[in-house]
């Protein structure tokens, strides 16, 4: 009995030290923000997984440094996703080479621009995402052509996110007129990384963000939460890998599990999980933009709306065909996948005028002061 009375009593004084910790750790982030160090990180995620009143004050401060810094308008990053195929077998992913079962498929070259010509058309949207799996079918002089094109006819920002490709593809894409590239880290855990991703590892993955960062690009990156063999400690290092590379976006959302990977009976990350990671991520790089993701929307048919309100201020809507759509199968049950472009824009833009927000104007670079967007 006398010993219980001990245990708990130890129990109270780390939970008030935890409780300290945190609150040092949050004033850092009110006053500092992006001078947060590892300990920091640490006590913010351990402390707000682990107790709700830490995790609504984290929110809130996320969301109150999200304002500062970028504002409350939330630009909309219209997606193509304009190829299934892929020469990888990343154990996560829907698109991997070895899933057979999957119908594959390339829009062309005329194709790719058409819909970027229509997605101005759509009013609100600031930038193209072109992605697509890794499909040397689109070698470095084509999509230099879809790019040339694009930015020719649209006047529209241009990301592209279609994964490593050696230095020379990535130089051609950037004369020909792409501003940003979009490439997760996917996990900080070297060993984790080259299990998931076979043939691959995260230096590898490095030195393309090296790269594209020497190149002039504005730099995208992040990660998934919830993969199987993660921790909290590699959560921890997603974040501060992210504010090494000093990223001017980062992506991050649940792992879920796709029924033809060798992870289909492996859990889905948490939703609450990745809005604590998100929600840090806002603290360690006040100025980024951070999406409320297509995959916490699918997870959570609030995660969008959750996330802009825990320091996201951007969203993908997808503007490509519907038909493609639910072949474009990273993970199963996408958000929205049967909605025409046109709905689907009314619907994001509609609740962000719920939240009080704005849609942003114009092509939405990053505002990072040290920062300065080629015209
Ligand atoms: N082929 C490119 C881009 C397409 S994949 C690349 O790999 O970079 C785009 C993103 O989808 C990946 O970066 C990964 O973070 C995410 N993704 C893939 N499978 C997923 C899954 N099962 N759950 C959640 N996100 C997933
Ligand atoms: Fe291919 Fe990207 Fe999916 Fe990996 S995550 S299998 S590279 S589409």
């Amino acid at each position: 009995m006398k010993e219980r009375k001990h245990t708990t009593a130890t129990d109270h004084d780390t939970a008030s030290e935890a409780r300290r910790s945190f609150d040092d750790a949050l004033n850092t982030a009110w006053r500092r923000p992006g001078e947060l160090g590892p300990d920091d990180v640490r006590v913010l995620l351990a402390c707000s997984v682990a107790d709700e009143e830490c995790r609504k004050r984290l929110f809130a401060a996320a969301d109150e440094v999200r304002r500062r810094y970028v504002g409350d308008e939330v630009h909309l990053r219209g997606i193509i996703e304009f190829s299934n195929h892929c020469v990888r077998n990343c154990h996560y992913c829907g698109l991997r080479a070895q899933n057979r079962s999957l119908p594959r498929y390339r829009m062309t070259e005329d194709q790719i621009v058409a819909v970027a010509e229509a997605a101005t058309h759509l009013g609100y949207i600031g930038t193209i995402v072109l992605q697509s799996g890794e499909d040397p079918a689109y070698d470095g002089p084509t999509l230099a052509g879809v790019i040339r094109k694009i930015k020719k006819r649209t006047g529209l920002a241009v990301t592209v996110s279609v994964g490593d490709r050696p230095r020379e593809d990535y130089a051609l894409w950037r004369e020909a007129g792409a501003d940003r590239y979009l490439l997760k880290h996917e996990t900080a855990d070297a060993e984790l990384f080259r299990r998931l991703r076979p043939g691959t590892t995260l230096d590898g993955r490095l030195r393309c963000l090296r790269d594209l960062r020497d190149l002039g690009y504005q730099v995208g990156s992040g990660n998934m939460v919830g993969l199987p063999g993660q921790t909290l400690s590699t959560l921890v290092d997603d974040l501060l890998l992210l504010r090494d590379l000093d990223v001017e976006m980062a992506g991050i959302g649940p792992f879920i599990p796709h029924p033809e990977t060798p992870l289909a009976s492996a859990p889905a990350g948490s939703v609450d999980l990745t809005l604590c990671v998100l929600a840090v991520a806002r603290l360690v790089l006040p100025w980024a933009h951070l999406p409320a993701t297509t995959a916490l929307a699918t997870a959570d048919h609030d995660g969008r709306r959750r996330a802009l309100l825990s320091g996201a201020n951007v969203v993908m809507p997808n503007v490509g065909p519907t038909e493609y759509r639910h072949l474009y199968q990273i993970y199963p049950g996408k958000a929205a996948i049967d909605e025409d472009a046109m709905t689907y824009v009314k619907h994001v833009v509609e609740m962000i005028d719920s939240l009080g927000r704005t849609v942003g104007k114009g092509a939405g670079h990053s505002r990072k002061p040290a920062f300065t967007p080629r015209s």
